[in-house]
């Protein structure tokens, strides 16, 4: 009989490694053997859960093969048993035995390893996000229809308060004899029990949220941290976020970063780079324009700021605002590149000709 390791500290199945640590020092306080009221042999239980639910690889494993697999609980290990063999003479003329064997083994193998690989699927979804949000990062929370665990029972699949008792299929093995028939004779292996899933044992109520299933399809709110200067194309990896597995660890969400391009901005690197359109008199004796910037409150409107355009200016040329581009790192961003481009009228006035004209003779 395996021991439940989540039960002696009192967390879900889901509890984080700071929830697992927390109980662990709570209750290790509570039952200190040196304390008034100590317990030690539920000090001693309590550390022994601790030391495989504190450590993540214990913890993974635990979750598969149960204590068992920490030779505590005395469980059988999963693998195949010969015992079949034993009424066998080995003469089976023009048989290869080696190749038959390598087949035998390759089968633990894969048994194996399809234990180590019960993992639930992962989800990949696309979110579109503002240019602004993609430069400056965001919060959004997005609605998905997924596999999750079970929020009642806490992914153990017993009603709240119930007992575990002993799985009667396996006999608290977790495993199950399994006959095969080949031309060697007939040989057993040893496959997961069904029933408890290779736990050993079963809740002697199931929880009727998830039918005892520890898992159920449900709409589940997702917060997704947007980071500042996230790139069109990107994907943002949440671990432990797709798909649930009653009996194996959750997949991983994707979400596939599509910034929807801005009527004025663009983005090189970490430089902003936008144009400009002013005046061809402007352009030469130079002046202020104001222009948008995706700075501003945060509710997405644009600030406006005057930027200095220099005394003979041409088309082509660039104004760099140092610090108005995509953040890089704490307190250090890109910069603002403006594009400078002349601006001309439709048409020319009698007016306007006349006195171009008179520039003309200036040299302009
Ligand atoms: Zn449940
Ligand atoms: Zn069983």
């Amino acid at each position: 009989m395996s021991k439940d390791y989540y039960e002696i500290l009192g967390v879900g199945k889901s509890a984080s490694q700071e929830e697992v640590k927390r109980a662990y020092r709570k209750l290790a306080h509570q039952h200190h053997p040196d304390k008034k009221g100590g317990d030690e042999k539920k000090f001693k239980e309590i550390n022994e859960a601790y030391q495989i639910l504190g450590d993540d690889e214990k913890r993974r494993r635990y979750d598969q093969f149960g204590s068992a697999a920490f030779g505590q609980g005395g469980g059988a290990q999963p693998g195949w048993d010969f015992s079949g063999f034993q009424d066998f003479d080995g003469n089976f003329g023009g048989v290869d035995l080696g190749d038959i064997f390598g087949d035998i083994f390759g089968g633990f193998g894969g048994f194996s390893r399809s234990r180590r690989a019960k993992r639930g699927s992962d989800i990949s979804l696309s979110l579109d996000v503002s240019f602004r949000e993609s430069v400056f990062g965001g919060a959004r929370s997005v609605l998905l229809d997924k596999t999750s665990l079970c929020d009642i029972c806490r992914g153990s699949g017993a009603e709240p308060g119930s007992h575990v008792k002993k799985c009667d299929t396996c006999q608290g093995t977790g495993t199950v004899r399994e006959s095969r028939r080949s031309i060697l004779g007939s040989f057993t292996s040893l496959a997961e029990c069904s029933k408890c899933r290779g736990k050993g044992e079963i809740p002697e109520h199931f929880c009727k949220h998830c039918r005892g299933q520890s898992v159920l399809k449900k709409q589940e709110n997702i917060n997704i941290q947007i980071p500042a200067g996230i790139r069109d194309g990107e994907a943002i990896k949440l671990t432990g976020m797709g798909e649930a597995l009653s009996g194996g660890a959750a997949g991983d969400l994707y979400v596939k970063i599509n910034v929807i391009p801005h009527p004025i901005f663009r983005r090189e690197g970490f430089d902003l780079v936008m144009d400009l359109y002013a005046q061809p008199s402007k352009m030469i004796l130079g002046g202020e324009e104001a222009i948008e910037t995706l700075e501003g409150p945060p509710d997405g409107r644009a600030g406006k700021i005057l930027v200095r355009i220099p005394e003979l200016s041409k088309a082509g040329d660039i104004l760099r605002l140092r610090q108005k581009g995509v953040p890089k790192s704490r307190g250090n961003r890109g910069d603002l590149l403006i594009v400078l481009h002349q601006k001309l009228p439709k048409k020319l006035s009698h007016e306007a000709r006349r006195l171009l004209s008179d520039l003309e003779k200036e040299g302009l």
